[in-house]
């Protein structure tokens, strides 16, 4: 990969690498835009294939982080980092410390979260090093756990989706099937519980389907059945690409909405559901709840103010599915126009 030709290509601002060869420190620090606001955007701590598949990963997380703060107008841009996890790695207390090093030096153009593989913790100790963190504990002031805020935003997608397609945002009596029922998809499940949903449920951890099922009546389907329910709405929240070309012929469901990061493998897959009549709720409009919890800790903002932001996900998916039929374009494009829009309106972030 030609990594300044991505860069120019999908305007990225910038890549920090960070090293520390006794600690074993792999990261990369993807910005891909501060014309908002400072980058803002999880720490991911995994393995990868290859230093070159780390790269692209951070790079494509920072840009949907971009995407995502700028449609939920935020007032913060997109990034990412990626620790590459393995055997080299020393101290985990130490290593956390040193990356928050790593972002003290970027002076605020980069505030760092949790994400995959990391955690409150791994947080606390990027805090000893810097104060552009957040998603740390409660005992230090922070406001907890995001994916039920998470999970409250997706509600409110589903709710518009159903105003779109029926008229009537009510999600009682409706069939809904979650693929993953982990932070996020557990209390997804709970929330649309309360509304009178019926549930169909898959994960390839038992015992996280176990665990819910012993709480409420879900029907609980294989992780090959789940995409291929009859149902009103299938809720992608595992893993990235899960629509796609193998499966979208199979697909019985009316509307896609859910909490996974890139739910499409690539952009024509858009025009495949527009073609099968599936709405579509583009994923960073509604599984942005996450994002506006973090920035709320960030700012001191208060539960209240986050509940009453994300539920203007409601009003904001609403908007785009109603302009996504009357023009008959995909209901990502739509998103993206709106936000390619914003960025370019914000002319520089230049001092002068
Ligand atoms: P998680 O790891 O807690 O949950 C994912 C679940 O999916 C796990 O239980 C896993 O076993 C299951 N899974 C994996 N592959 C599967 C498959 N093929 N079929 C069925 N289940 C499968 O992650 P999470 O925090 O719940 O996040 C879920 C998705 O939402 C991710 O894509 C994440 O990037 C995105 N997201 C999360 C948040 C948040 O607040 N946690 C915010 C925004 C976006």
């Amino acid at each position: 990969m030609d990594v300044l030709t991505k860069m120019i290509d999908e305007d990225h601002e910038g890549v920090v690498f960070c090293t520390d060869r006794v600690l074993g420190l792999r990261a990369i620090i993807a910005i891909h835009s501060t014309k908002l606001g400072p980058a803002v955007g999880g720490c991911r701590f995994m393995a990868y294939g290859s230093e070159n598949e780390a790269i692209q990963d951070a790079l494509r997380l920072a840009k949907a982080m971009t995407y995502k703060s700028a449609v939920s107008e935020l007032h913060y841009g997109g990034g990412k980092t990626v620790i590459i996890k393995s055997d080299s790695c020393g101290d985990r207390t130490l290593l956390f410390k040193k990356f928050g090093y790593f972002v003290e030096s970027l002076k605020g153009k980069y505030i760092t979260a949790v994400d995959s593989g990391t955690t409150t913790v791994d947080m606390e100790n990027i805090h000893s090093e810097t104060r552009y963190v957040t998603g740390i504990t409660t005992k230090r002031s922070g406001l907890g756990n995001p994916s039920p805020i998470t999970a409250r935003g997706v509600v409110w997608g589903m709710k518009a989706s159903m105003l779109e397609l029926c008229g009537n945002a009510s999600l009682h009596n409706k069939v809904i099937a979650i693929q993953g029922v982990g932070n996020v998809g557990y209390y997804l499940a709970l929330f649309l519980k309360k509304e009178g949903a019926k549930l169909i449920v898959s994960d390839i951890n038992n015992e996280r389907v176990k665990k819910l099922a012993n709480e409420i009546e879900v029907k609980i389907v294989s992780p090959e059945e789940i995409c291929v329910q009859e149902v009103d709405i299938l809720s992608p929240c595992a893993l990235s690409a899960t629509v796609n070309e193998s499966v979208i012929p199979f697909f019985k469901c009316k509307i896609i909405a859910g909490a996974a990061n890139n739910q499409l493998s690539k952009p024509e897959d858009a025009d495949s559901l527009l073609q099968k009549g599936i709405v579509y709720v583009p994923d960073y409009v509604i599984n942005a709840g996450g994002l506006i919890h973090v920035v709320a800790e960030y700012e001191g903002l208060s539960m209240e103010y986050v509940y009453e932001a994300v539920s203007k996900i409601y009003q904001r998916a609403c908007n785009i599915l109603s302009r996504s039929r009357e023009k008959n374009i995909p209901t990502i494009s739509i998103a993206d126009m709106m936000v390619k829009e914003k960025i370019n309106k914000s002319t520089t972030n230049l001092k002068t």
